[in-house]
């Protein structure tokens, strides 16, 4: 099923329809054109362009000049999908301008909202979303960067690491313990500008796929109570309600990732001569393009599942979006692999789609949730949702 045939089901509506074929045009004509060398320049350059020609537009709500009155899930996914088919860095670039105001759309301030989402929607600015630290990724509840009243500031102190954008960001959204309650109960979340003296870039932070990532520091850093996103600690809240809403997205970027390698696959089993004949026409080839296949479409399927259901106003939709991310990432790493494998040689070599494919999709797996997280959160909705023996003798 190829996005088209997956835009034609009913999901989606005309509006969709549209935005991704302009999109799909768009892509395909401008991101072959920008740069790649210097990871920081080629990041900015994607913010920039996706900016102007409007797509971001997607990230921020209709109220400050987005496209839709709420985030529409549905049309992050179907643009991640499409980017990360194309270029993983302009996925990147695309998802980090959502995800690093989506707390802002949700819990902000009119204040807030004027200042930071129209700059985000043009490309002029790139925001960033600092919620792991060095002790604290998959178990947020071991945050340990404090956030203490002091006059009518914050004082920010601690550490954050693999924080996409840093170092490029202009602002990021903050977590800290402000310590209401034990754990998770006791965090609480803020704006905080780059250039706000006492935080500074730590460290830059290299990884397979490269795109801009940073550790952080906070030493003494004033944030104004303004600032503050929802109420006080109610971080947790705010970090959970975000990654609802992206969770999906990283399951859409892994499905356009998957979708290319297919795409991939297929052009070289079709073409590639073995024993005299197209590499196509061996039955274990076969096997893998219909494994790929099958596995891209199922991935499809839960990832629009999971932007339908929000859209249509569901509150959470956890387990949806848990099921999606798992799934679609740890398919498209199979489909990946396969991809490579048929490639032969040619499938570890530098510069070919693949090789890159097979770096790009790694890190999905891990971030916005590992997998084995989203096994437990799917696993305890089901428990919790159990329908009793009641409910089957009903049936
Ligand atoms: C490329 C990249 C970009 C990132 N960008 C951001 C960002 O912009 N902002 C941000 O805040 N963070 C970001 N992160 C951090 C990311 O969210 C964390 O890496 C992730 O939450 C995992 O935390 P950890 O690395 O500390 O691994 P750990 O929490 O130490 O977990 C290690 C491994 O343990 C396993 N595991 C975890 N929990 C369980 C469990 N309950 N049961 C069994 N096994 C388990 C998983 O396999 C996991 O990968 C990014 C990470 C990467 C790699």
């Amino acid at each position: 099923m190829a996005l088209d045939d997956t835009l034609a089901l009913p999901f989606f509506d005309n509006g969709h329809r549209r935005f991704a074929g302009e999109l799909s045009r768009w892509a395909a004509a401008k991101l072959p054109s920008l740069p790649h060398d210097d990871v920081d320049a080629a990041c900015r350059a994607r913010v920039k362009a996706l900016g102007a020609a409007g797509f971001l537009k997607a990230a921020v709500p209709a109220s400050h000049g987005g496209m839709h009155s709420a985030l529409d899930v549905r049309t992050l996914c179907i643009a991640r999908e499409i980017l990360a088919f194309h270029d993983g860095l302009a996925d990147f670039a695309f998802a980090m301008q959502g995800l690093g105001t989506g707390s802002i759309t949700l819990f902000g301030s009119e204040e807030l909202k004027r200042k930071y989402l129209p700059p985000v929607r043009d490309g002029k600015t790139i925001a960033a979303f600092a919620l792991s630290e060095p002790e604290a990724g998959s178990d947020v509840a071991a945050l340990a960067t404090t956030a203490k009243v002091d006059g009518a500031d914050f004082r920010v102190d601690g550490e954050k690491t693999w924080i996409s954008n840093g170092g490029i960001a202009d602002h990021y959204v903050v977590f800290a313990r402000t310590g209401e309650a034990p754990g998770a109960r006791g965090l609480s979340a803020f704006m905080v500008d780059a250039d706000t003296p006492g935080l500074k870039i730590a460290e830059r932070i290299e990884v397979i796929a490269p795109h801009p990532l940073a550790r952080l520091s906070f030493d003494g850093v004033r944030v104004p109570a303004a600032n503050r996103l929802g109420k006080l600690g109610e971080g947790f809240k705010v970090a959970m309600a975000t990654l609802d809403i992206f969770r999906s997205t990283v399951g859409a970027a892994a499905l356009g990732f998957a979708r290319r390698a297919l795409h991939e696959t297929v052009e070289h089993a079709a073409t590639r001569k073995l024993f005299g004949a197209p590499l196509g026409d061996l039955q274990m080839t076969q096997a893998a393009i219909a494994d790929s296949a099958t596995e891209v479409d199922a991935a499809a399927l839960l990832v629009y599942r999971a932007a339908w259901v929000k859209d249509q106003g569901a509150e959470r939709v956890t387990r949806e979006a848990a099921m999606a991310k798992m799934f679609a990432t740890e398919a498209a790493q199979r489909v990946i692999d396969r991809a490579v494998q048929i490639h032969g040689g040619a499938g570890v070599t530098k510069g070919v789609k693949v090789e890159e494919l097979y770096r790009d999709i790694r890190a999905l797996r891990i971030y916005e949730g590992a997998t084995e997280v989203q096994k437990i959160v799917i696993a305890r909705d089901m428990l919790k949702q159990r329908p009793g023996k009641a409910a089957l003798a009903a049936e």
